[in-house]
Protein backbone atom coordinates (compact mmCIF):
# COMPACT_ATOMS: atom_id res chain seq x y z
CA UNK A 1 0.00 0.00 0.00
CA UNK A 2 2.91 2.39 0.33
CA UNK A 3 3.52 4.70 -1.99
CA UNK A 4 6.45 4.95 -3.94
CA UNK A 5 8.91 7.94 -2.53
CA UNK A 6 11.21 9.63 -5.00
CA UNK A 7 13.52 10.72 -2.02
CA UNK A 8 15.16 7.22 -0.85
CA UNK A 9 16.75 9.54 2.54
CA UNK A 10 12.92 10.62 3.25
CA UNK A 11 11.59 11.05 6.67
CA UNK A 12 8.31 8.94 5.76
CA UNK A 13 6.01 7.23 7.48
CA UNK A 14 6.83 4.71 9.88
CA UNK A 15 3.36 3.86 11.01
CA UNK A 16 -0.16 4.57 10.04
CA UNK A 17 -2.77 3.93 13.34
CA UNK A 18 -6.47 3.70 12.63
CA UNK A 19 -8.62 5.65 15.33
CA UNK A 20 -12.40 4.58 16.50
CA UNK A 21 -13.47 8.24 17.48
CA UNK A 22 -16.63 6.42 19.37
CA UNK A 23 -17.53 8.62 22.49
CA UNK A 24 -15.55 11.46 21.22
CA UNK A 25 -11.85 9.93 22.68
CA UNK A 26 -9.14 12.96 23.34
CA UNK A 27 -5.57 13.24 22.65
CA UNK A 28 -2.79 14.90 23.35
CA UNK A 29 -0.82 14.70 27.24
CA UNK A 30 -1.66 18.70 27.87
CA UNK A 31 -4.71 17.78 28.24
CA UNK A 32 -5.71 14.06 28.05
CA UNK A 33 -3.77 11.52 29.38
CA UNK A 34 -5.68 8.29 29.03
CA UNK A 35 -4.61 7.10 25.60
CA UNK A 36 -0.71 6.70 25.39
CA UNK A 37 -0.48 5.11 22.13
CA UNK A 38 2.85 6.53 20.91
CA UNK A 39 5.91 4.44 21.53
CA UNK A 40 9.18 6.46 22.03
CA UNK A 41 10.48 8.30 19.21
CA UNK A 42 7.44 8.47 17.59
CA UNK A 43 5.63 11.83 16.44
CA UNK A 44 2.44 13.01 15.01
CA UNK A 45 2.92 16.25 12.56
CA UNK A 46 -0.29 18.18 13.39
CA UNK A 47 -1.11 21.90 11.86
CA UNK A 48 -3.92 24.18 12.24
CA UNK A 49 -5.49 27.27 10.73
CA UNK A 50 -5.33 26.84 7.19
CA UNK A 51 -5.78 26.27 4.47
CA UNK A 52 -3.73 29.85 3.05
CA UNK A 53 -2.18 30.77 0.32
CA UNK A 54 1.69 30.59 -0.22
CA UNK A 55 1.91 28.78 3.57
CA UNK A 56 -0.16 25.85 3.30
CA UNK A 57 1.35 24.56 -0.37
CA UNK A 58 4.71 25.49 0.78
CA UNK A 59 4.19 22.77 4.03
CA UNK A 60 2.68 20.82 1.88
CA UNK A 61 5.85 20.49 -0.65
CA UNK A 62 7.98 20.24 2.35
CA UNK A 63 5.81 17.06 3.57
CA UNK A 64 5.84 15.69 -0.17
CA UNK A 65 9.93 16.20 -0.14
CA UNK A 66 10.16 13.69 2.77
CA UNK A 67 7.13 11.84 1.87
CA UNK A 68 5.16 12.05 5.54
CA UNK A 69 1.92 12.78 6.61
CA UNK A 70 0.14 14.87 8.84
CA UNK A 71 -3.19 15.70 10.24
CA UNK A 72 -4.91 19.11 8.95
CA UNK A 73 -7.18 21.47 11.33
CA UNK A 74 -8.39 23.77 8.71
CA UNK A 75 -10.56 26.51 9.98
CA UNK A 76 -14.38 26.73 8.19
CA UNK A 77 -14.44 30.05 6.94
CA UNK A 78 -10.54 29.50 5.27
CA UNK A 79 -11.51 26.59 4.01
CA UNK A 80 -14.37 28.46 1.84
CA UNK A 81 -11.62 31.19 0.82
CA UNK A 82 -9.28 28.52 -0.90
CA UNK A 83 -11.09 25.03 -1.30
CA UNK A 84 -8.63 24.34 -3.69
CA UNK A 85 -5.35 24.69 -1.41
CA UNK A 86 -7.47 22.00 1.10
CA UNK A 87 -8.16 19.88 -1.95
CA UNK A 88 -4.28 19.31 -2.30
CA UNK A 89 -3.75 18.79 1.21
CA UNK A 90 -6.57 16.11 0.92
CA UNK A 91 -5.08 14.93 -2.34
CA UNK A 92 -1.83 14.37 -0.62
CA UNK A 93 -3.25 11.75 1.80
CA UNK A 94 -3.07 14.11 4.48
CA UNK A 95 -5.55 13.22 7.68
CA UNK A 96 -8.19 16.60 7.64
CA UNK A 97 -10.31 17.34 10.65
CA UNK A 98 -11.76 20.50 11.94
CA UNK A 99 -11.03 23.85 13.52
CA UNK A 100 -14.56 25.35 14.09
CA UNK A 101 -16.08 27.74 11.83
CA UNK A 102 -14.54 30.80 12.82
CA UNK A 103 -11.75 30.30 15.49
CA UNK A 104 -14.19 31.04 18.04
CA UNK A 105 -12.64 30.60 22.17
CA UNK A 106 -15.62 27.84 22.54
CA UNK A 107 -14.70 28.05 26.10
CA UNK A 108 -15.22 31.99 26.54
CA UNK A 109 -18.21 32.94 28.86
CA UNK A 110 -20.53 34.64 26.45
CA UNK A 111 -20.57 31.26 24.02
CA UNK A 112 -23.91 29.65 24.60
CA UNK A 113 -24.18 25.33 23.69
CA UNK A 114 -26.10 26.66 20.71
CA UNK A 115 -23.37 28.51 19.32
CA UNK A 116 -20.48 26.01 20.01
CA UNK A 117 -22.53 23.50 18.38
CA UNK A 118 -22.70 25.83 15.39
CA UNK A 119 -18.99 26.85 15.45
CA UNK A 120 -18.53 22.78 15.30
CA UNK A 121 -20.92 21.82 12.75
CA UNK A 122 -20.51 24.82 10.41
CA UNK A 123 -16.72 24.10 10.71
CA UNK A 124 -17.11 20.37 9.58
CA UNK A 125 -19.59 20.88 7.10
CA UNK A 126 -17.33 24.00 5.21
CA UNK A 127 -14.43 20.86 5.22
CA UNK A 128 -16.78 19.26 3.87
CA UNK A 129 -17.95 21.44 1.19
CA UNK A 130 -14.50 22.53 0.09
CA UNK A 131 -13.13 18.77 -0.10
CA UNK A 132 -16.27 17.08 -1.67
CA UNK A 133 -15.91 14.49 0.77
CA UNK A 134 -16.46 13.89 4.72
CA UNK A 135 -14.05 14.94 6.95
CA UNK A 136 -12.28 13.08 9.54
CA UNK A 137 -14.31 13.28 13.19
CA UNK A 138 -11.24 14.74 14.66
CA UNK A 139 -11.52 17.99 15.96
CA UNK A 140 -8.60 20.79 17.34
CA UNK A 141 -10.30 23.62 19.79
CA UNK A 142 -9.07 27.11 19.18
CA UNK A 143 -6.48 28.23 21.77
CA UNK A 144 -6.92 24.64 23.24
CA UNK A 145 -10.19 25.99 25.00
CA UNK A 146 -11.75 22.79 25.79
CA UNK A 147 -15.57 24.19 26.84
CA UNK A 148 -16.74 21.36 29.04
CA UNK A 149 -20.01 21.61 26.66
CA UNK A 150 -18.93 21.67 23.87
CA UNK A 151 -16.94 18.70 25.07
CA UNK A 152 -19.92 16.33 25.70
CA UNK A 153 -21.15 17.12 22.84
CA UNK A 154 -18.38 16.37 20.24
CA UNK A 155 -18.62 13.00 22.61
CA UNK A 156 -22.23 12.78 21.59
CA UNK A 157 -21.15 13.35 17.78
CA UNK A 158 -18.19 10.75 17.97
CA UNK A 159 -15.36 13.20 17.59
CA UNK A 160 -12.35 12.84 18.80
CA UNK A 161 -10.79 15.38 20.25
CA UNK A 162 -6.99 17.10 19.82
CA UNK A 163 -5.20 19.08 21.91
CA UNK A 164 -0.92 18.81 22.13
CA UNK A 165 2.21 17.09 23.68
CA UNK A 166 4.03 19.45 22.37
CA UNK A 167 3.32 23.14 21.57
CA UNK A 168 5.26 24.54 18.68
CA UNK A 169 4.41 28.07 19.96
CA UNK A 170 4.99 28.86 16.22
CA UNK A 171 2.71 31.46 16.08
CA UNK A 172 4.56 33.79 18.29
CA UNK A 173 8.45 33.09 17.19
CA UNK A 174 10.62 35.76 15.09
CA UNK A 175 11.47 33.52 12.61
CA UNK A 176 11.91 29.80 11.50
CA UNK A 177 14.69 28.34 13.19
CA UNK A 178 12.92 29.57 16.75
CA UNK A 179 10.38 27.04 15.89
CA UNK A 180 13.00 24.11 15.23
CA UNK A 181 14.76 24.89 18.25
CA UNK A 182 11.50 24.96 20.41
CA UNK A 183 9.94 21.54 19.14
CA UNK A 184 13.42 19.97 18.95
CA UNK A 185 14.49 20.95 22.50
CA UNK A 186 10.67 19.75 23.95
CA UNK A 187 10.57 16.36 21.65
CA UNK A 188 14.73 15.81 22.97
CA UNK A 189 13.42 16.40 26.63
CA UNK A 190 9.85 14.25 26.37
CA UNK A 191 10.78 11.80 23.76
CA UNK A 192 7.80 11.76 21.70
CA UNK A 193 4.86 13.30 21.05
CA UNK A 194 1.96 14.95 19.18
CA UNK A 195 3.40 18.32 17.56
CA UNK A 196 1.01 21.37 17.40
CA UNK A 197 1.99 23.82 14.50
CA UNK A 198 0.37 26.05 12.20
CA UNK A 199 0.80 25.96 8.47
CA UNK A 200 -1.37 29.31 8.06
CA UNK A 201 2.00 30.61 9.25
CA UNK A 202 4.62 31.81 7.03
CA UNK A 203 7.95 30.89 9.78
CA UNK A 204 6.26 27.32 10.21
CA UNK A 205 6.28 26.97 6.31
CA UNK A 206 10.00 28.04 6.23
CA UNK A 207 11.00 26.24 9.36
CA UNK A 208 9.19 22.92 8.17
CA UNK A 209 12.04 21.75 5.64
CA UNK A 210 14.92 21.73 8.53
CA UNK A 211 12.34 20.87 10.90
CA UNK A 212 11.72 17.52 9.40
CA UNK A 213 15.94 17.22 8.44
CA UNK A 214 16.68 17.34 12.18
CA UNK A 215 13.51 14.84 13.36
CA UNK A 216 15.24 12.39 10.75
CA UNK A 217 18.72 12.91 12.00
CA UNK A 218 17.17 12.79 16.02
CA UNK A 219 15.67 9.61 14.99
CA UNK A 220 12.53 10.43 15.20
CA UNK A 221 9.45 8.46 13.49
CA UNK A 222 6.54 9.55 12.13
CA UNK A 223 2.86 8.44 12.81
CA UNK A 224 -0.02 9.38 10.71
CA UNK A 225 -3.24 8.81 12.41
CA UNK A 226 -6.85 8.74 10.48
CA UNK A 227 -10.06 7.74 11.22
CA UNK A 228 -11.48 4.60 11.08
CA UNK A 229 -15.02 6.39 9.41
CA UNK A 230 -15.44 9.53 8.04
CA UNK A 231 -17.73 11.83 9.81
CA UNK A 232 -21.57 12.39 9.24
CA UNK A 233 -22.02 16.01 8.59
CA UNK A 234 -25.36 16.76 9.79
CA UNK A 235 -27.91 17.98 6.84
CA UNK A 236 -28.97 20.95 8.50
CA UNK A 237 -25.06 22.60 8.41
CA UNK A 238 -23.93 21.37 5.35
CA UNK A 239 -27.58 23.27 3.50
CA UNK A 240 -27.55 26.61 5.51
CA UNK A 241 -23.96 26.83 4.52
CA UNK A 242 -24.51 26.54 0.75
CA UNK A 243 -27.34 29.02 1.18
CA UNK A 244 -25.01 31.29 3.00
CA UNK A 245 -22.67 31.41 0.45
CA UNK A 246 -24.92 32.19 -2.35
CA UNK A 247 -24.85 35.64 -0.64
CA UNK A 248 -28.34 36.51 -1.40
CA UNK A 249 -29.78 39.88 -2.44
CA UNK A 250 -32.78 41.39 -2.96
CA UNK A 251 -31.63 43.96 -6.15
CA UNK A 252 -32.78 41.99 -9.25
CA UNK A 253 -30.89 45.21 -11.74
CA UNK A 254 -28.97 43.75 -14.39
CA UNK A 255 -25.03 43.68 -14.69
CA UNK A 256 -24.96 47.04 -16.86
CA UNK A 257 -26.87 49.02 -14.45
CA UNK A 258 -24.50 48.27 -11.83
CA UNK A 259 -21.26 48.02 -13.04
CA UNK A 260 -19.90 50.39 -15.57
CA UNK A 261 -16.42 50.45 -16.89
CA UNK A 262 -15.01 54.50 -16.91
CA UNK A 263 -11.41 54.18 -17.16
CA UNK A 264 -9.64 51.75 -19.09
ZN1 LIG B 1 -6.05 27.74 15.72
Amino acid sequence: MKAACANADALGVSRVVEIDTTGGPGFGFEHFKQLDFLADKEVVLTFDDGPWPSNTPAVLKALADECTKAVFFPIGKHATYHPEILRQVAAAGHTVGAHTWSHANLNSKKMTEQQAKDEVEKGFSAVKLALGAAPSPFFRFPQLQHGPAAMAYLGSRNIAVFSCDLDSFDFRAKDAAQIVNTVMTKLDKQGKGIILMHDFQKHTAEALPTLLGRLKAGGYKVVQMRAKAPLQTLAEYDEGLVKDMKLPTVSTRALSNVVQTVAQ
